[in-house]
């Protein structure tokens, strides 16, 4: 028997990590409060995406930021705080949104994504698995001319990381897209995006990790830590204690306040992000964001998904009507033929993205605790960067070499 292994966290974070440990041969434990049926990892747009390597700190995002803040519409909002922590976290974010610093970790960011890519790719080819998972690329599509310059030059740092991209007329829109009206003048294309539907995948995970015998423990919150001779000795649960060799912090938006309790300050705050669906068979085939709106559209199992807004106000599931119906309408604006009913935009959901300052995640051993790895902090990337993450923590806690150098992810690292 390898390791005894705690994971805090069940979303994707936590159970790849989980699927690599128990591969290894590591006894695996995870606990989440909630029912794990819910929250980021299930409302995503499912996209797994190489195309995102810039991060949300991009030159100019804090000016807009700054504008949107009044604005109740805007697909970025930031609410106004005076709290510490949040006045740290908006000191480094803005510190990062430099080009040069945004070049540096594009880099990061596409390697990253394509080891994780390939690793989806593996586990799908597994018996227990039968998620979608498509290859058709993803569409940056414009109403403006404004808009297309903006993303032509994001096309043109693509093509120098080696990130396929390229520039998509009104009239390629339309062969691209037969069977839905589309209103926009053109666009950009990463052929080497992928795509899947979260449920589907995390669904599969979770019965596979059952069979393979990892304890998994729903509504039940980490409260506290037992600490021996620098070493976490247990976590200190609403039900229980448990007892393990290594810990790793896999939860999300709320790693932040756990951290403290080890010593850690991580900086980080929530992205909140709304996501609505239609069964409705719309025509879509290829996974597209509208580029103006900040919506991002998925053609997934059975039905369509629509997810936006960037709301950093907090560690809350509060759902804002207004920015709901804003994702709506820019729906319908993009595609005339769509009109999202009552009842599907009231059945919107909402997850939280956990937002690191650089958007790069938090992956290491802090230096207050040698048994604890951290693996939080996937910003806009949680999805994507799931099974990359399983692995690279699975190979830190087994002492083996790692797959990529983690150094820049380290929990420590100064902003
Ligand atoms: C609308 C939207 C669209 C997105 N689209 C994409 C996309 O297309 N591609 C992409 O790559 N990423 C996307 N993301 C980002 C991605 O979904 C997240 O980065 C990712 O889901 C984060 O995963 P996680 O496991 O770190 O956190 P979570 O999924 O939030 O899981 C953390 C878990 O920890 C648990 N937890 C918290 N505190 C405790 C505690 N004290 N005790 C026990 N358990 C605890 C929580 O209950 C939760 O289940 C999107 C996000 C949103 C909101």
């Amino acid at each position: 028997m390898q390791k005894k292994v705690t994971i805090i966290g069940g979303g994707i974070i936590g159970l790849s990590t989980a699927y690599f440990l128990q591969k290894e041969g590591c006894e695996v434990t995870i606990v989440d409060c909630s029912n794990m049926n819910s929250g980021a990892s299930y409302s995503n747009a499912g996209y797994v995406c190489p195309s995102h390597f810039i991060p949300l700190a991009a030159p100019g995002v804090v000016r807009s930021g700054l504008r949107w803040m009044l604005d109740a519409s805007s697909p970025l909002y930031i609410k106004p705080n005076l709290n510490r922590d949040f006045l740290k976290w908006a000191w480094a974010f803005n510190k990062s949104a430099n080009s040069r610093l945004v070049q540096k970790n594009a880099i990061h960011l596409r390697d990253f994504t394509i080891f994780s890519q390939e690793l989806f790719q593996t586990i799908k080819k597994e018996e227990q698995f039968s998620f979608q998972y498509d290859k058709k690329g993803l569409l940056m599509l414009c109403q403006t001319d404004r808009q297309l310059e903006k993303e032509l030059e994001i096309l043109t740092l693509a093509n120098s990381l080696n990130v396929h991209a390229k520039e998509i007329s009104k009239a390629e829109l339309k062969i691209m897209e037969p069977s839905i009206e589309i209103n926009g003048l053109g666009g950009v294309y990463f052929k080497n995006d992928h795509h899947s539907t979260p449920s589907d995948f995390m669904q599969q995970l979770k019965a596979y990790l059952k069979s393979k015998g990892v304890h998994m423990f729903a509504n039940e919150r980490v409260l506290d830590f037992n600490m021996k001779q620098g070493k976490i000795d247990s976590v200190v649960t609403d039900k229980q204690t448990l007892h393990s060799d290594e810990f790793v912090m896999a939860s999300g938006s709320w790693s932040a306040d756990l951290c403290k309790k080890i010593g850690l300050k991580l900086l980080l705050q929530a992205g909140k992000g709304y996501s609505m669906q239609t069964e409705y068979k719309t025509g879509i085939s290829i996974p597209t964001i509208l580029a103006e709106a900040k919506v991002a559209v998925s053609p997934m199992d059975g039905f369509t998904r629509f997810a936006g807004t960037m709301e950093i106000a907090g560690v809350n599931h509060n759902i804002n009507r207004k920015r709901v119906g804003v994702i709506a309408k820019a729906v319908h604006q993009y595609y005339p033929s769509i009109k999202l009913s009552t009842s599907e935009i009231e059945a919107v959901t909402c997850g939280l993205r956990p937002l690191s300052p650089d958007g790069l995640p938090y992956i290491g051993k802090p230096q207050s605790c040698e048994n604890m790895t951290i693996a939080s902090g996937h910003a806009m990337l949680g999805w994507t960067l799931g099974p990359g993450t399983g692995k690279l923590v699975s190979e830190l806690i087994l002492n083996k070499k790692s797959s990529l150098d983690i150094s820049p992810y380290h929990p420590n690292r100064r902003f």
